[in-house]
């Protein structure tokens, strides 16, 4: 039964970014199901004539509303979509992959690094395929800032919170999604955090999804400018690859779970800059 309604074309979901995170509403058109008289439930007799109790798709899409507002997608990125007009020829492969992936994906499929330059609408990309995941598919997804774990961890210890209550969830949730993997200090306790996400999901053959200003060359990897420890007057320029920065345990793991693409092109914060001034 398609509707015709301009708030959702149709979709009966409505996202808007809501503070800090995107979020996901169902849209006044589908407040009330006519299908199964708002129980969520339609009851049907099979070909033995017995009756069996089926979910009504106005209590599925509920249900992928509470999972997208549970992903902790950015506010920015709430009209993240997988749409044909946002390829173009530097973005194409890792558009496509993601697409493909998005199309067919089933549980514990294997995952993918997507590595490139700032600004080369990585985090977009992931957004996109997470709204793919949950409105297509109703995988738990969770997105998480891997530079903002780590200071949630920080402030969790100075409350005496124990670190397992922030981990847990990103172990167990059938996709999870790390963004700006290898930002940080990379001390050996932010590789330990790391690792013990990794190995977990690893070991229950879970789909994980990151992406990363590293990348495997030193030709295209961040460069970082850090001052010289010696003379500090002095900086130098800083070119590591994605396995220096994450140790080649944690990087050998990500081999075996994930496809590695990469995002090539501008910064689109420029050329964004550019369309509106
Ligand atoms: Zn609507
Ligand atoms: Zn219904």
């Amino acid at each position: 039964m398609k509707r015709s309604c301009t708030t959702c074309d149709g979709s009966g979901v409505v996202l808007t970014p809501l503070g800090s995170r995107a979020n996901a509403a169902v849209c006044g058109c589908f407040r009330h199901c006519s299908l199964c008289r708002d129980s969520g439930r339609l009851f049907s007799k099979d070909a033995a004539h017995r009756e069996f109790v089926q979910i009504c798709e106005c209590e599925q899409r509920r249900q992928r509303v509470r999972l997208y507002n549970e992903a902790g997608v950015p506010a920015k990125f709430f009209d993240a979509r997988l749409r044909d007009e946002q390829k173009d020829r530097h973005n194409a492969d890792a558009y496509n992959t993601f697409v493909l992936h998005a199309k067919d994906y089933s549980r514990n499929d294997r995952g993918l690094v997507l590595m490139g330059a700032p600004g080369t609408g990585k985090t977009h990309l992931v957004a996109a395929f997470i709204y793919e995941l949950i409105f297509r598919h109703g995988m738990p997804t969770l997105f998480q800032d891997f530079f903002d774990l780590l200071s949630r961890l920080r402030s969790g210890y100075s409350r005496d919170e124990p670190e397992e209550a922030l981990i847990a969830p990103l172990i167990q949730v059938d996709v999870l999604v790390v963004d700006e993997l290898g930002k940080g200090r990379n001390t050996p306790w932010e590789q330990t955090i790391l690792d013990t996400i990794i190995s977990h999901r690893y070991n229950d053959r879970k789909t994980t999804v990151f992406t990363s200003n590293f990348t495997e060359s030193r030709r295209t990897t961040l460069v970082e400018r850090v001052r010289s420890k010696d003379r500090m007057d002095e900086e130098r320029e800083l070119r590591e690859t994605l396995r220096d920065r994450v140790g080649s345990r944690i990087y050998s793991r990500l081999k075996e779970m994930c496809d590695f693409i990469v995002l090539e092109g501008p910064d689109r914060r420029d050329l964004d800059g550019a369309a509106a001034g």
